[in-house]
């Protein structure tokens, strides 16, 4: 049983990545993810459905396109390949619960955030408005209308504080720092893991984010950190996957020191 799930949360995986590919090479140019179907990007070709396979195809084509050789990019199996691992992951930590299935669609979520961002330095509405809605879907069919209700206010609070922090950093430094997009990004963190996630995600993020600028002022002595375009919410992104499965060990050793 546990090993017939775990193959199939691996084939959901790479089909979910391979939808989540689509949704990355559109949703930042505003075009539509239903039409047209999957083409080349350079040739506007038509792909075949044999050379739509998740991971498989990319490796029999040799990353190549079919009809004109474009050099399909390697993200494209990459970001199947890992949708995959997260939803492996996600079973496997969480079981066959509505957390397990919950896990994997915010991993699905974050994911193609955090390679929007990287990518275009944007965070589409239509997947952090959606992820709020879903976040509080979720937390309402975990805490019935109480939970819910709470899940849409962490979000609140959660936009809120970016706001408020964008506005202090605006009027130190008068230049944007995160973006609106970062306030809907730990909003939807918020309503799927609650306040106390959210805030080691807010941490880890800035943490990270920061550690990055510091190694590239380092490593480009003569470049200004300001120059820098940061994608702050991809490392949101990543802290918020790091937090869902790995954060628990940390606010409990955090709040030890609390308990007295
Ligand atoms: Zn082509």
């Amino acid at each position: 049983m546990t090993l017939l799930v775990a193959i199939f949360s691996v084939l959901f995986g790479l089909a979910f990545g391979s939808f989540l590919n689509v949704c990355i090479s559109r949703l930042p140019k505003g075009q539509s993810i239903i039409r047209p179907g999957s083409r080349c990007p350079s040739c506007s070709q038509p792909i075949r459905a044999r050379d739509n396979l998740p991971i498989l195809s990319w490796i029999l084509l040799g990353g190549r396109c079919r009809n004109c050789g474009w050099s399909i990019s390697l993200r494209y199996p990459l970001v199947e390949l890992a949708t995959a691992a997260l939803f492996l992951l996600a079973y496997l930590t969480f079981g066959l619960t509505v957390e397990g299935a919950g896990m994997a669609v915010l991993c699905f979520l974050l994911l193609g955030l955090a390679v929007m961002d990287a990518d275009s330095l944007l965070l589409p509405n239509a997947f952090t408005l959606p992820g709020i809605a879903l976040g509080i879907v979720y937390s309402g069919l975990r805490g019935g209308w109480r939970g819910a209700m709470l899940a849409a206010l962490y979000a609140l609070i959660a936009a809120l504080l970016i706001v408020i922090i964008r506005g202090v950093y605006w009027l130190i430094r008068r230049q944007e720092g995160m973006g609106l997009g970062d306030a809907k990004l730990l909003a939807m963190i918020a309503a799927w893991l609650g306040p106390v996630q959210a805030m080691l995600v807010l941490y880890l993020g800035v943490i990270a984010a920061a550690a990055l600028g510091v190694l590239w002022m380092v490593l480009n002595k003569r470049a200004r950190v300001r120059t820098l375009k940061t994608p702050f919410g991809a490392f949101l992104c990543a802290a918020a996957i790091y937090t869902l499965f790995l954060g628990r060990p940390i606010i409990q050793w955090y709040s030890h020191f609390f308990r007295h």
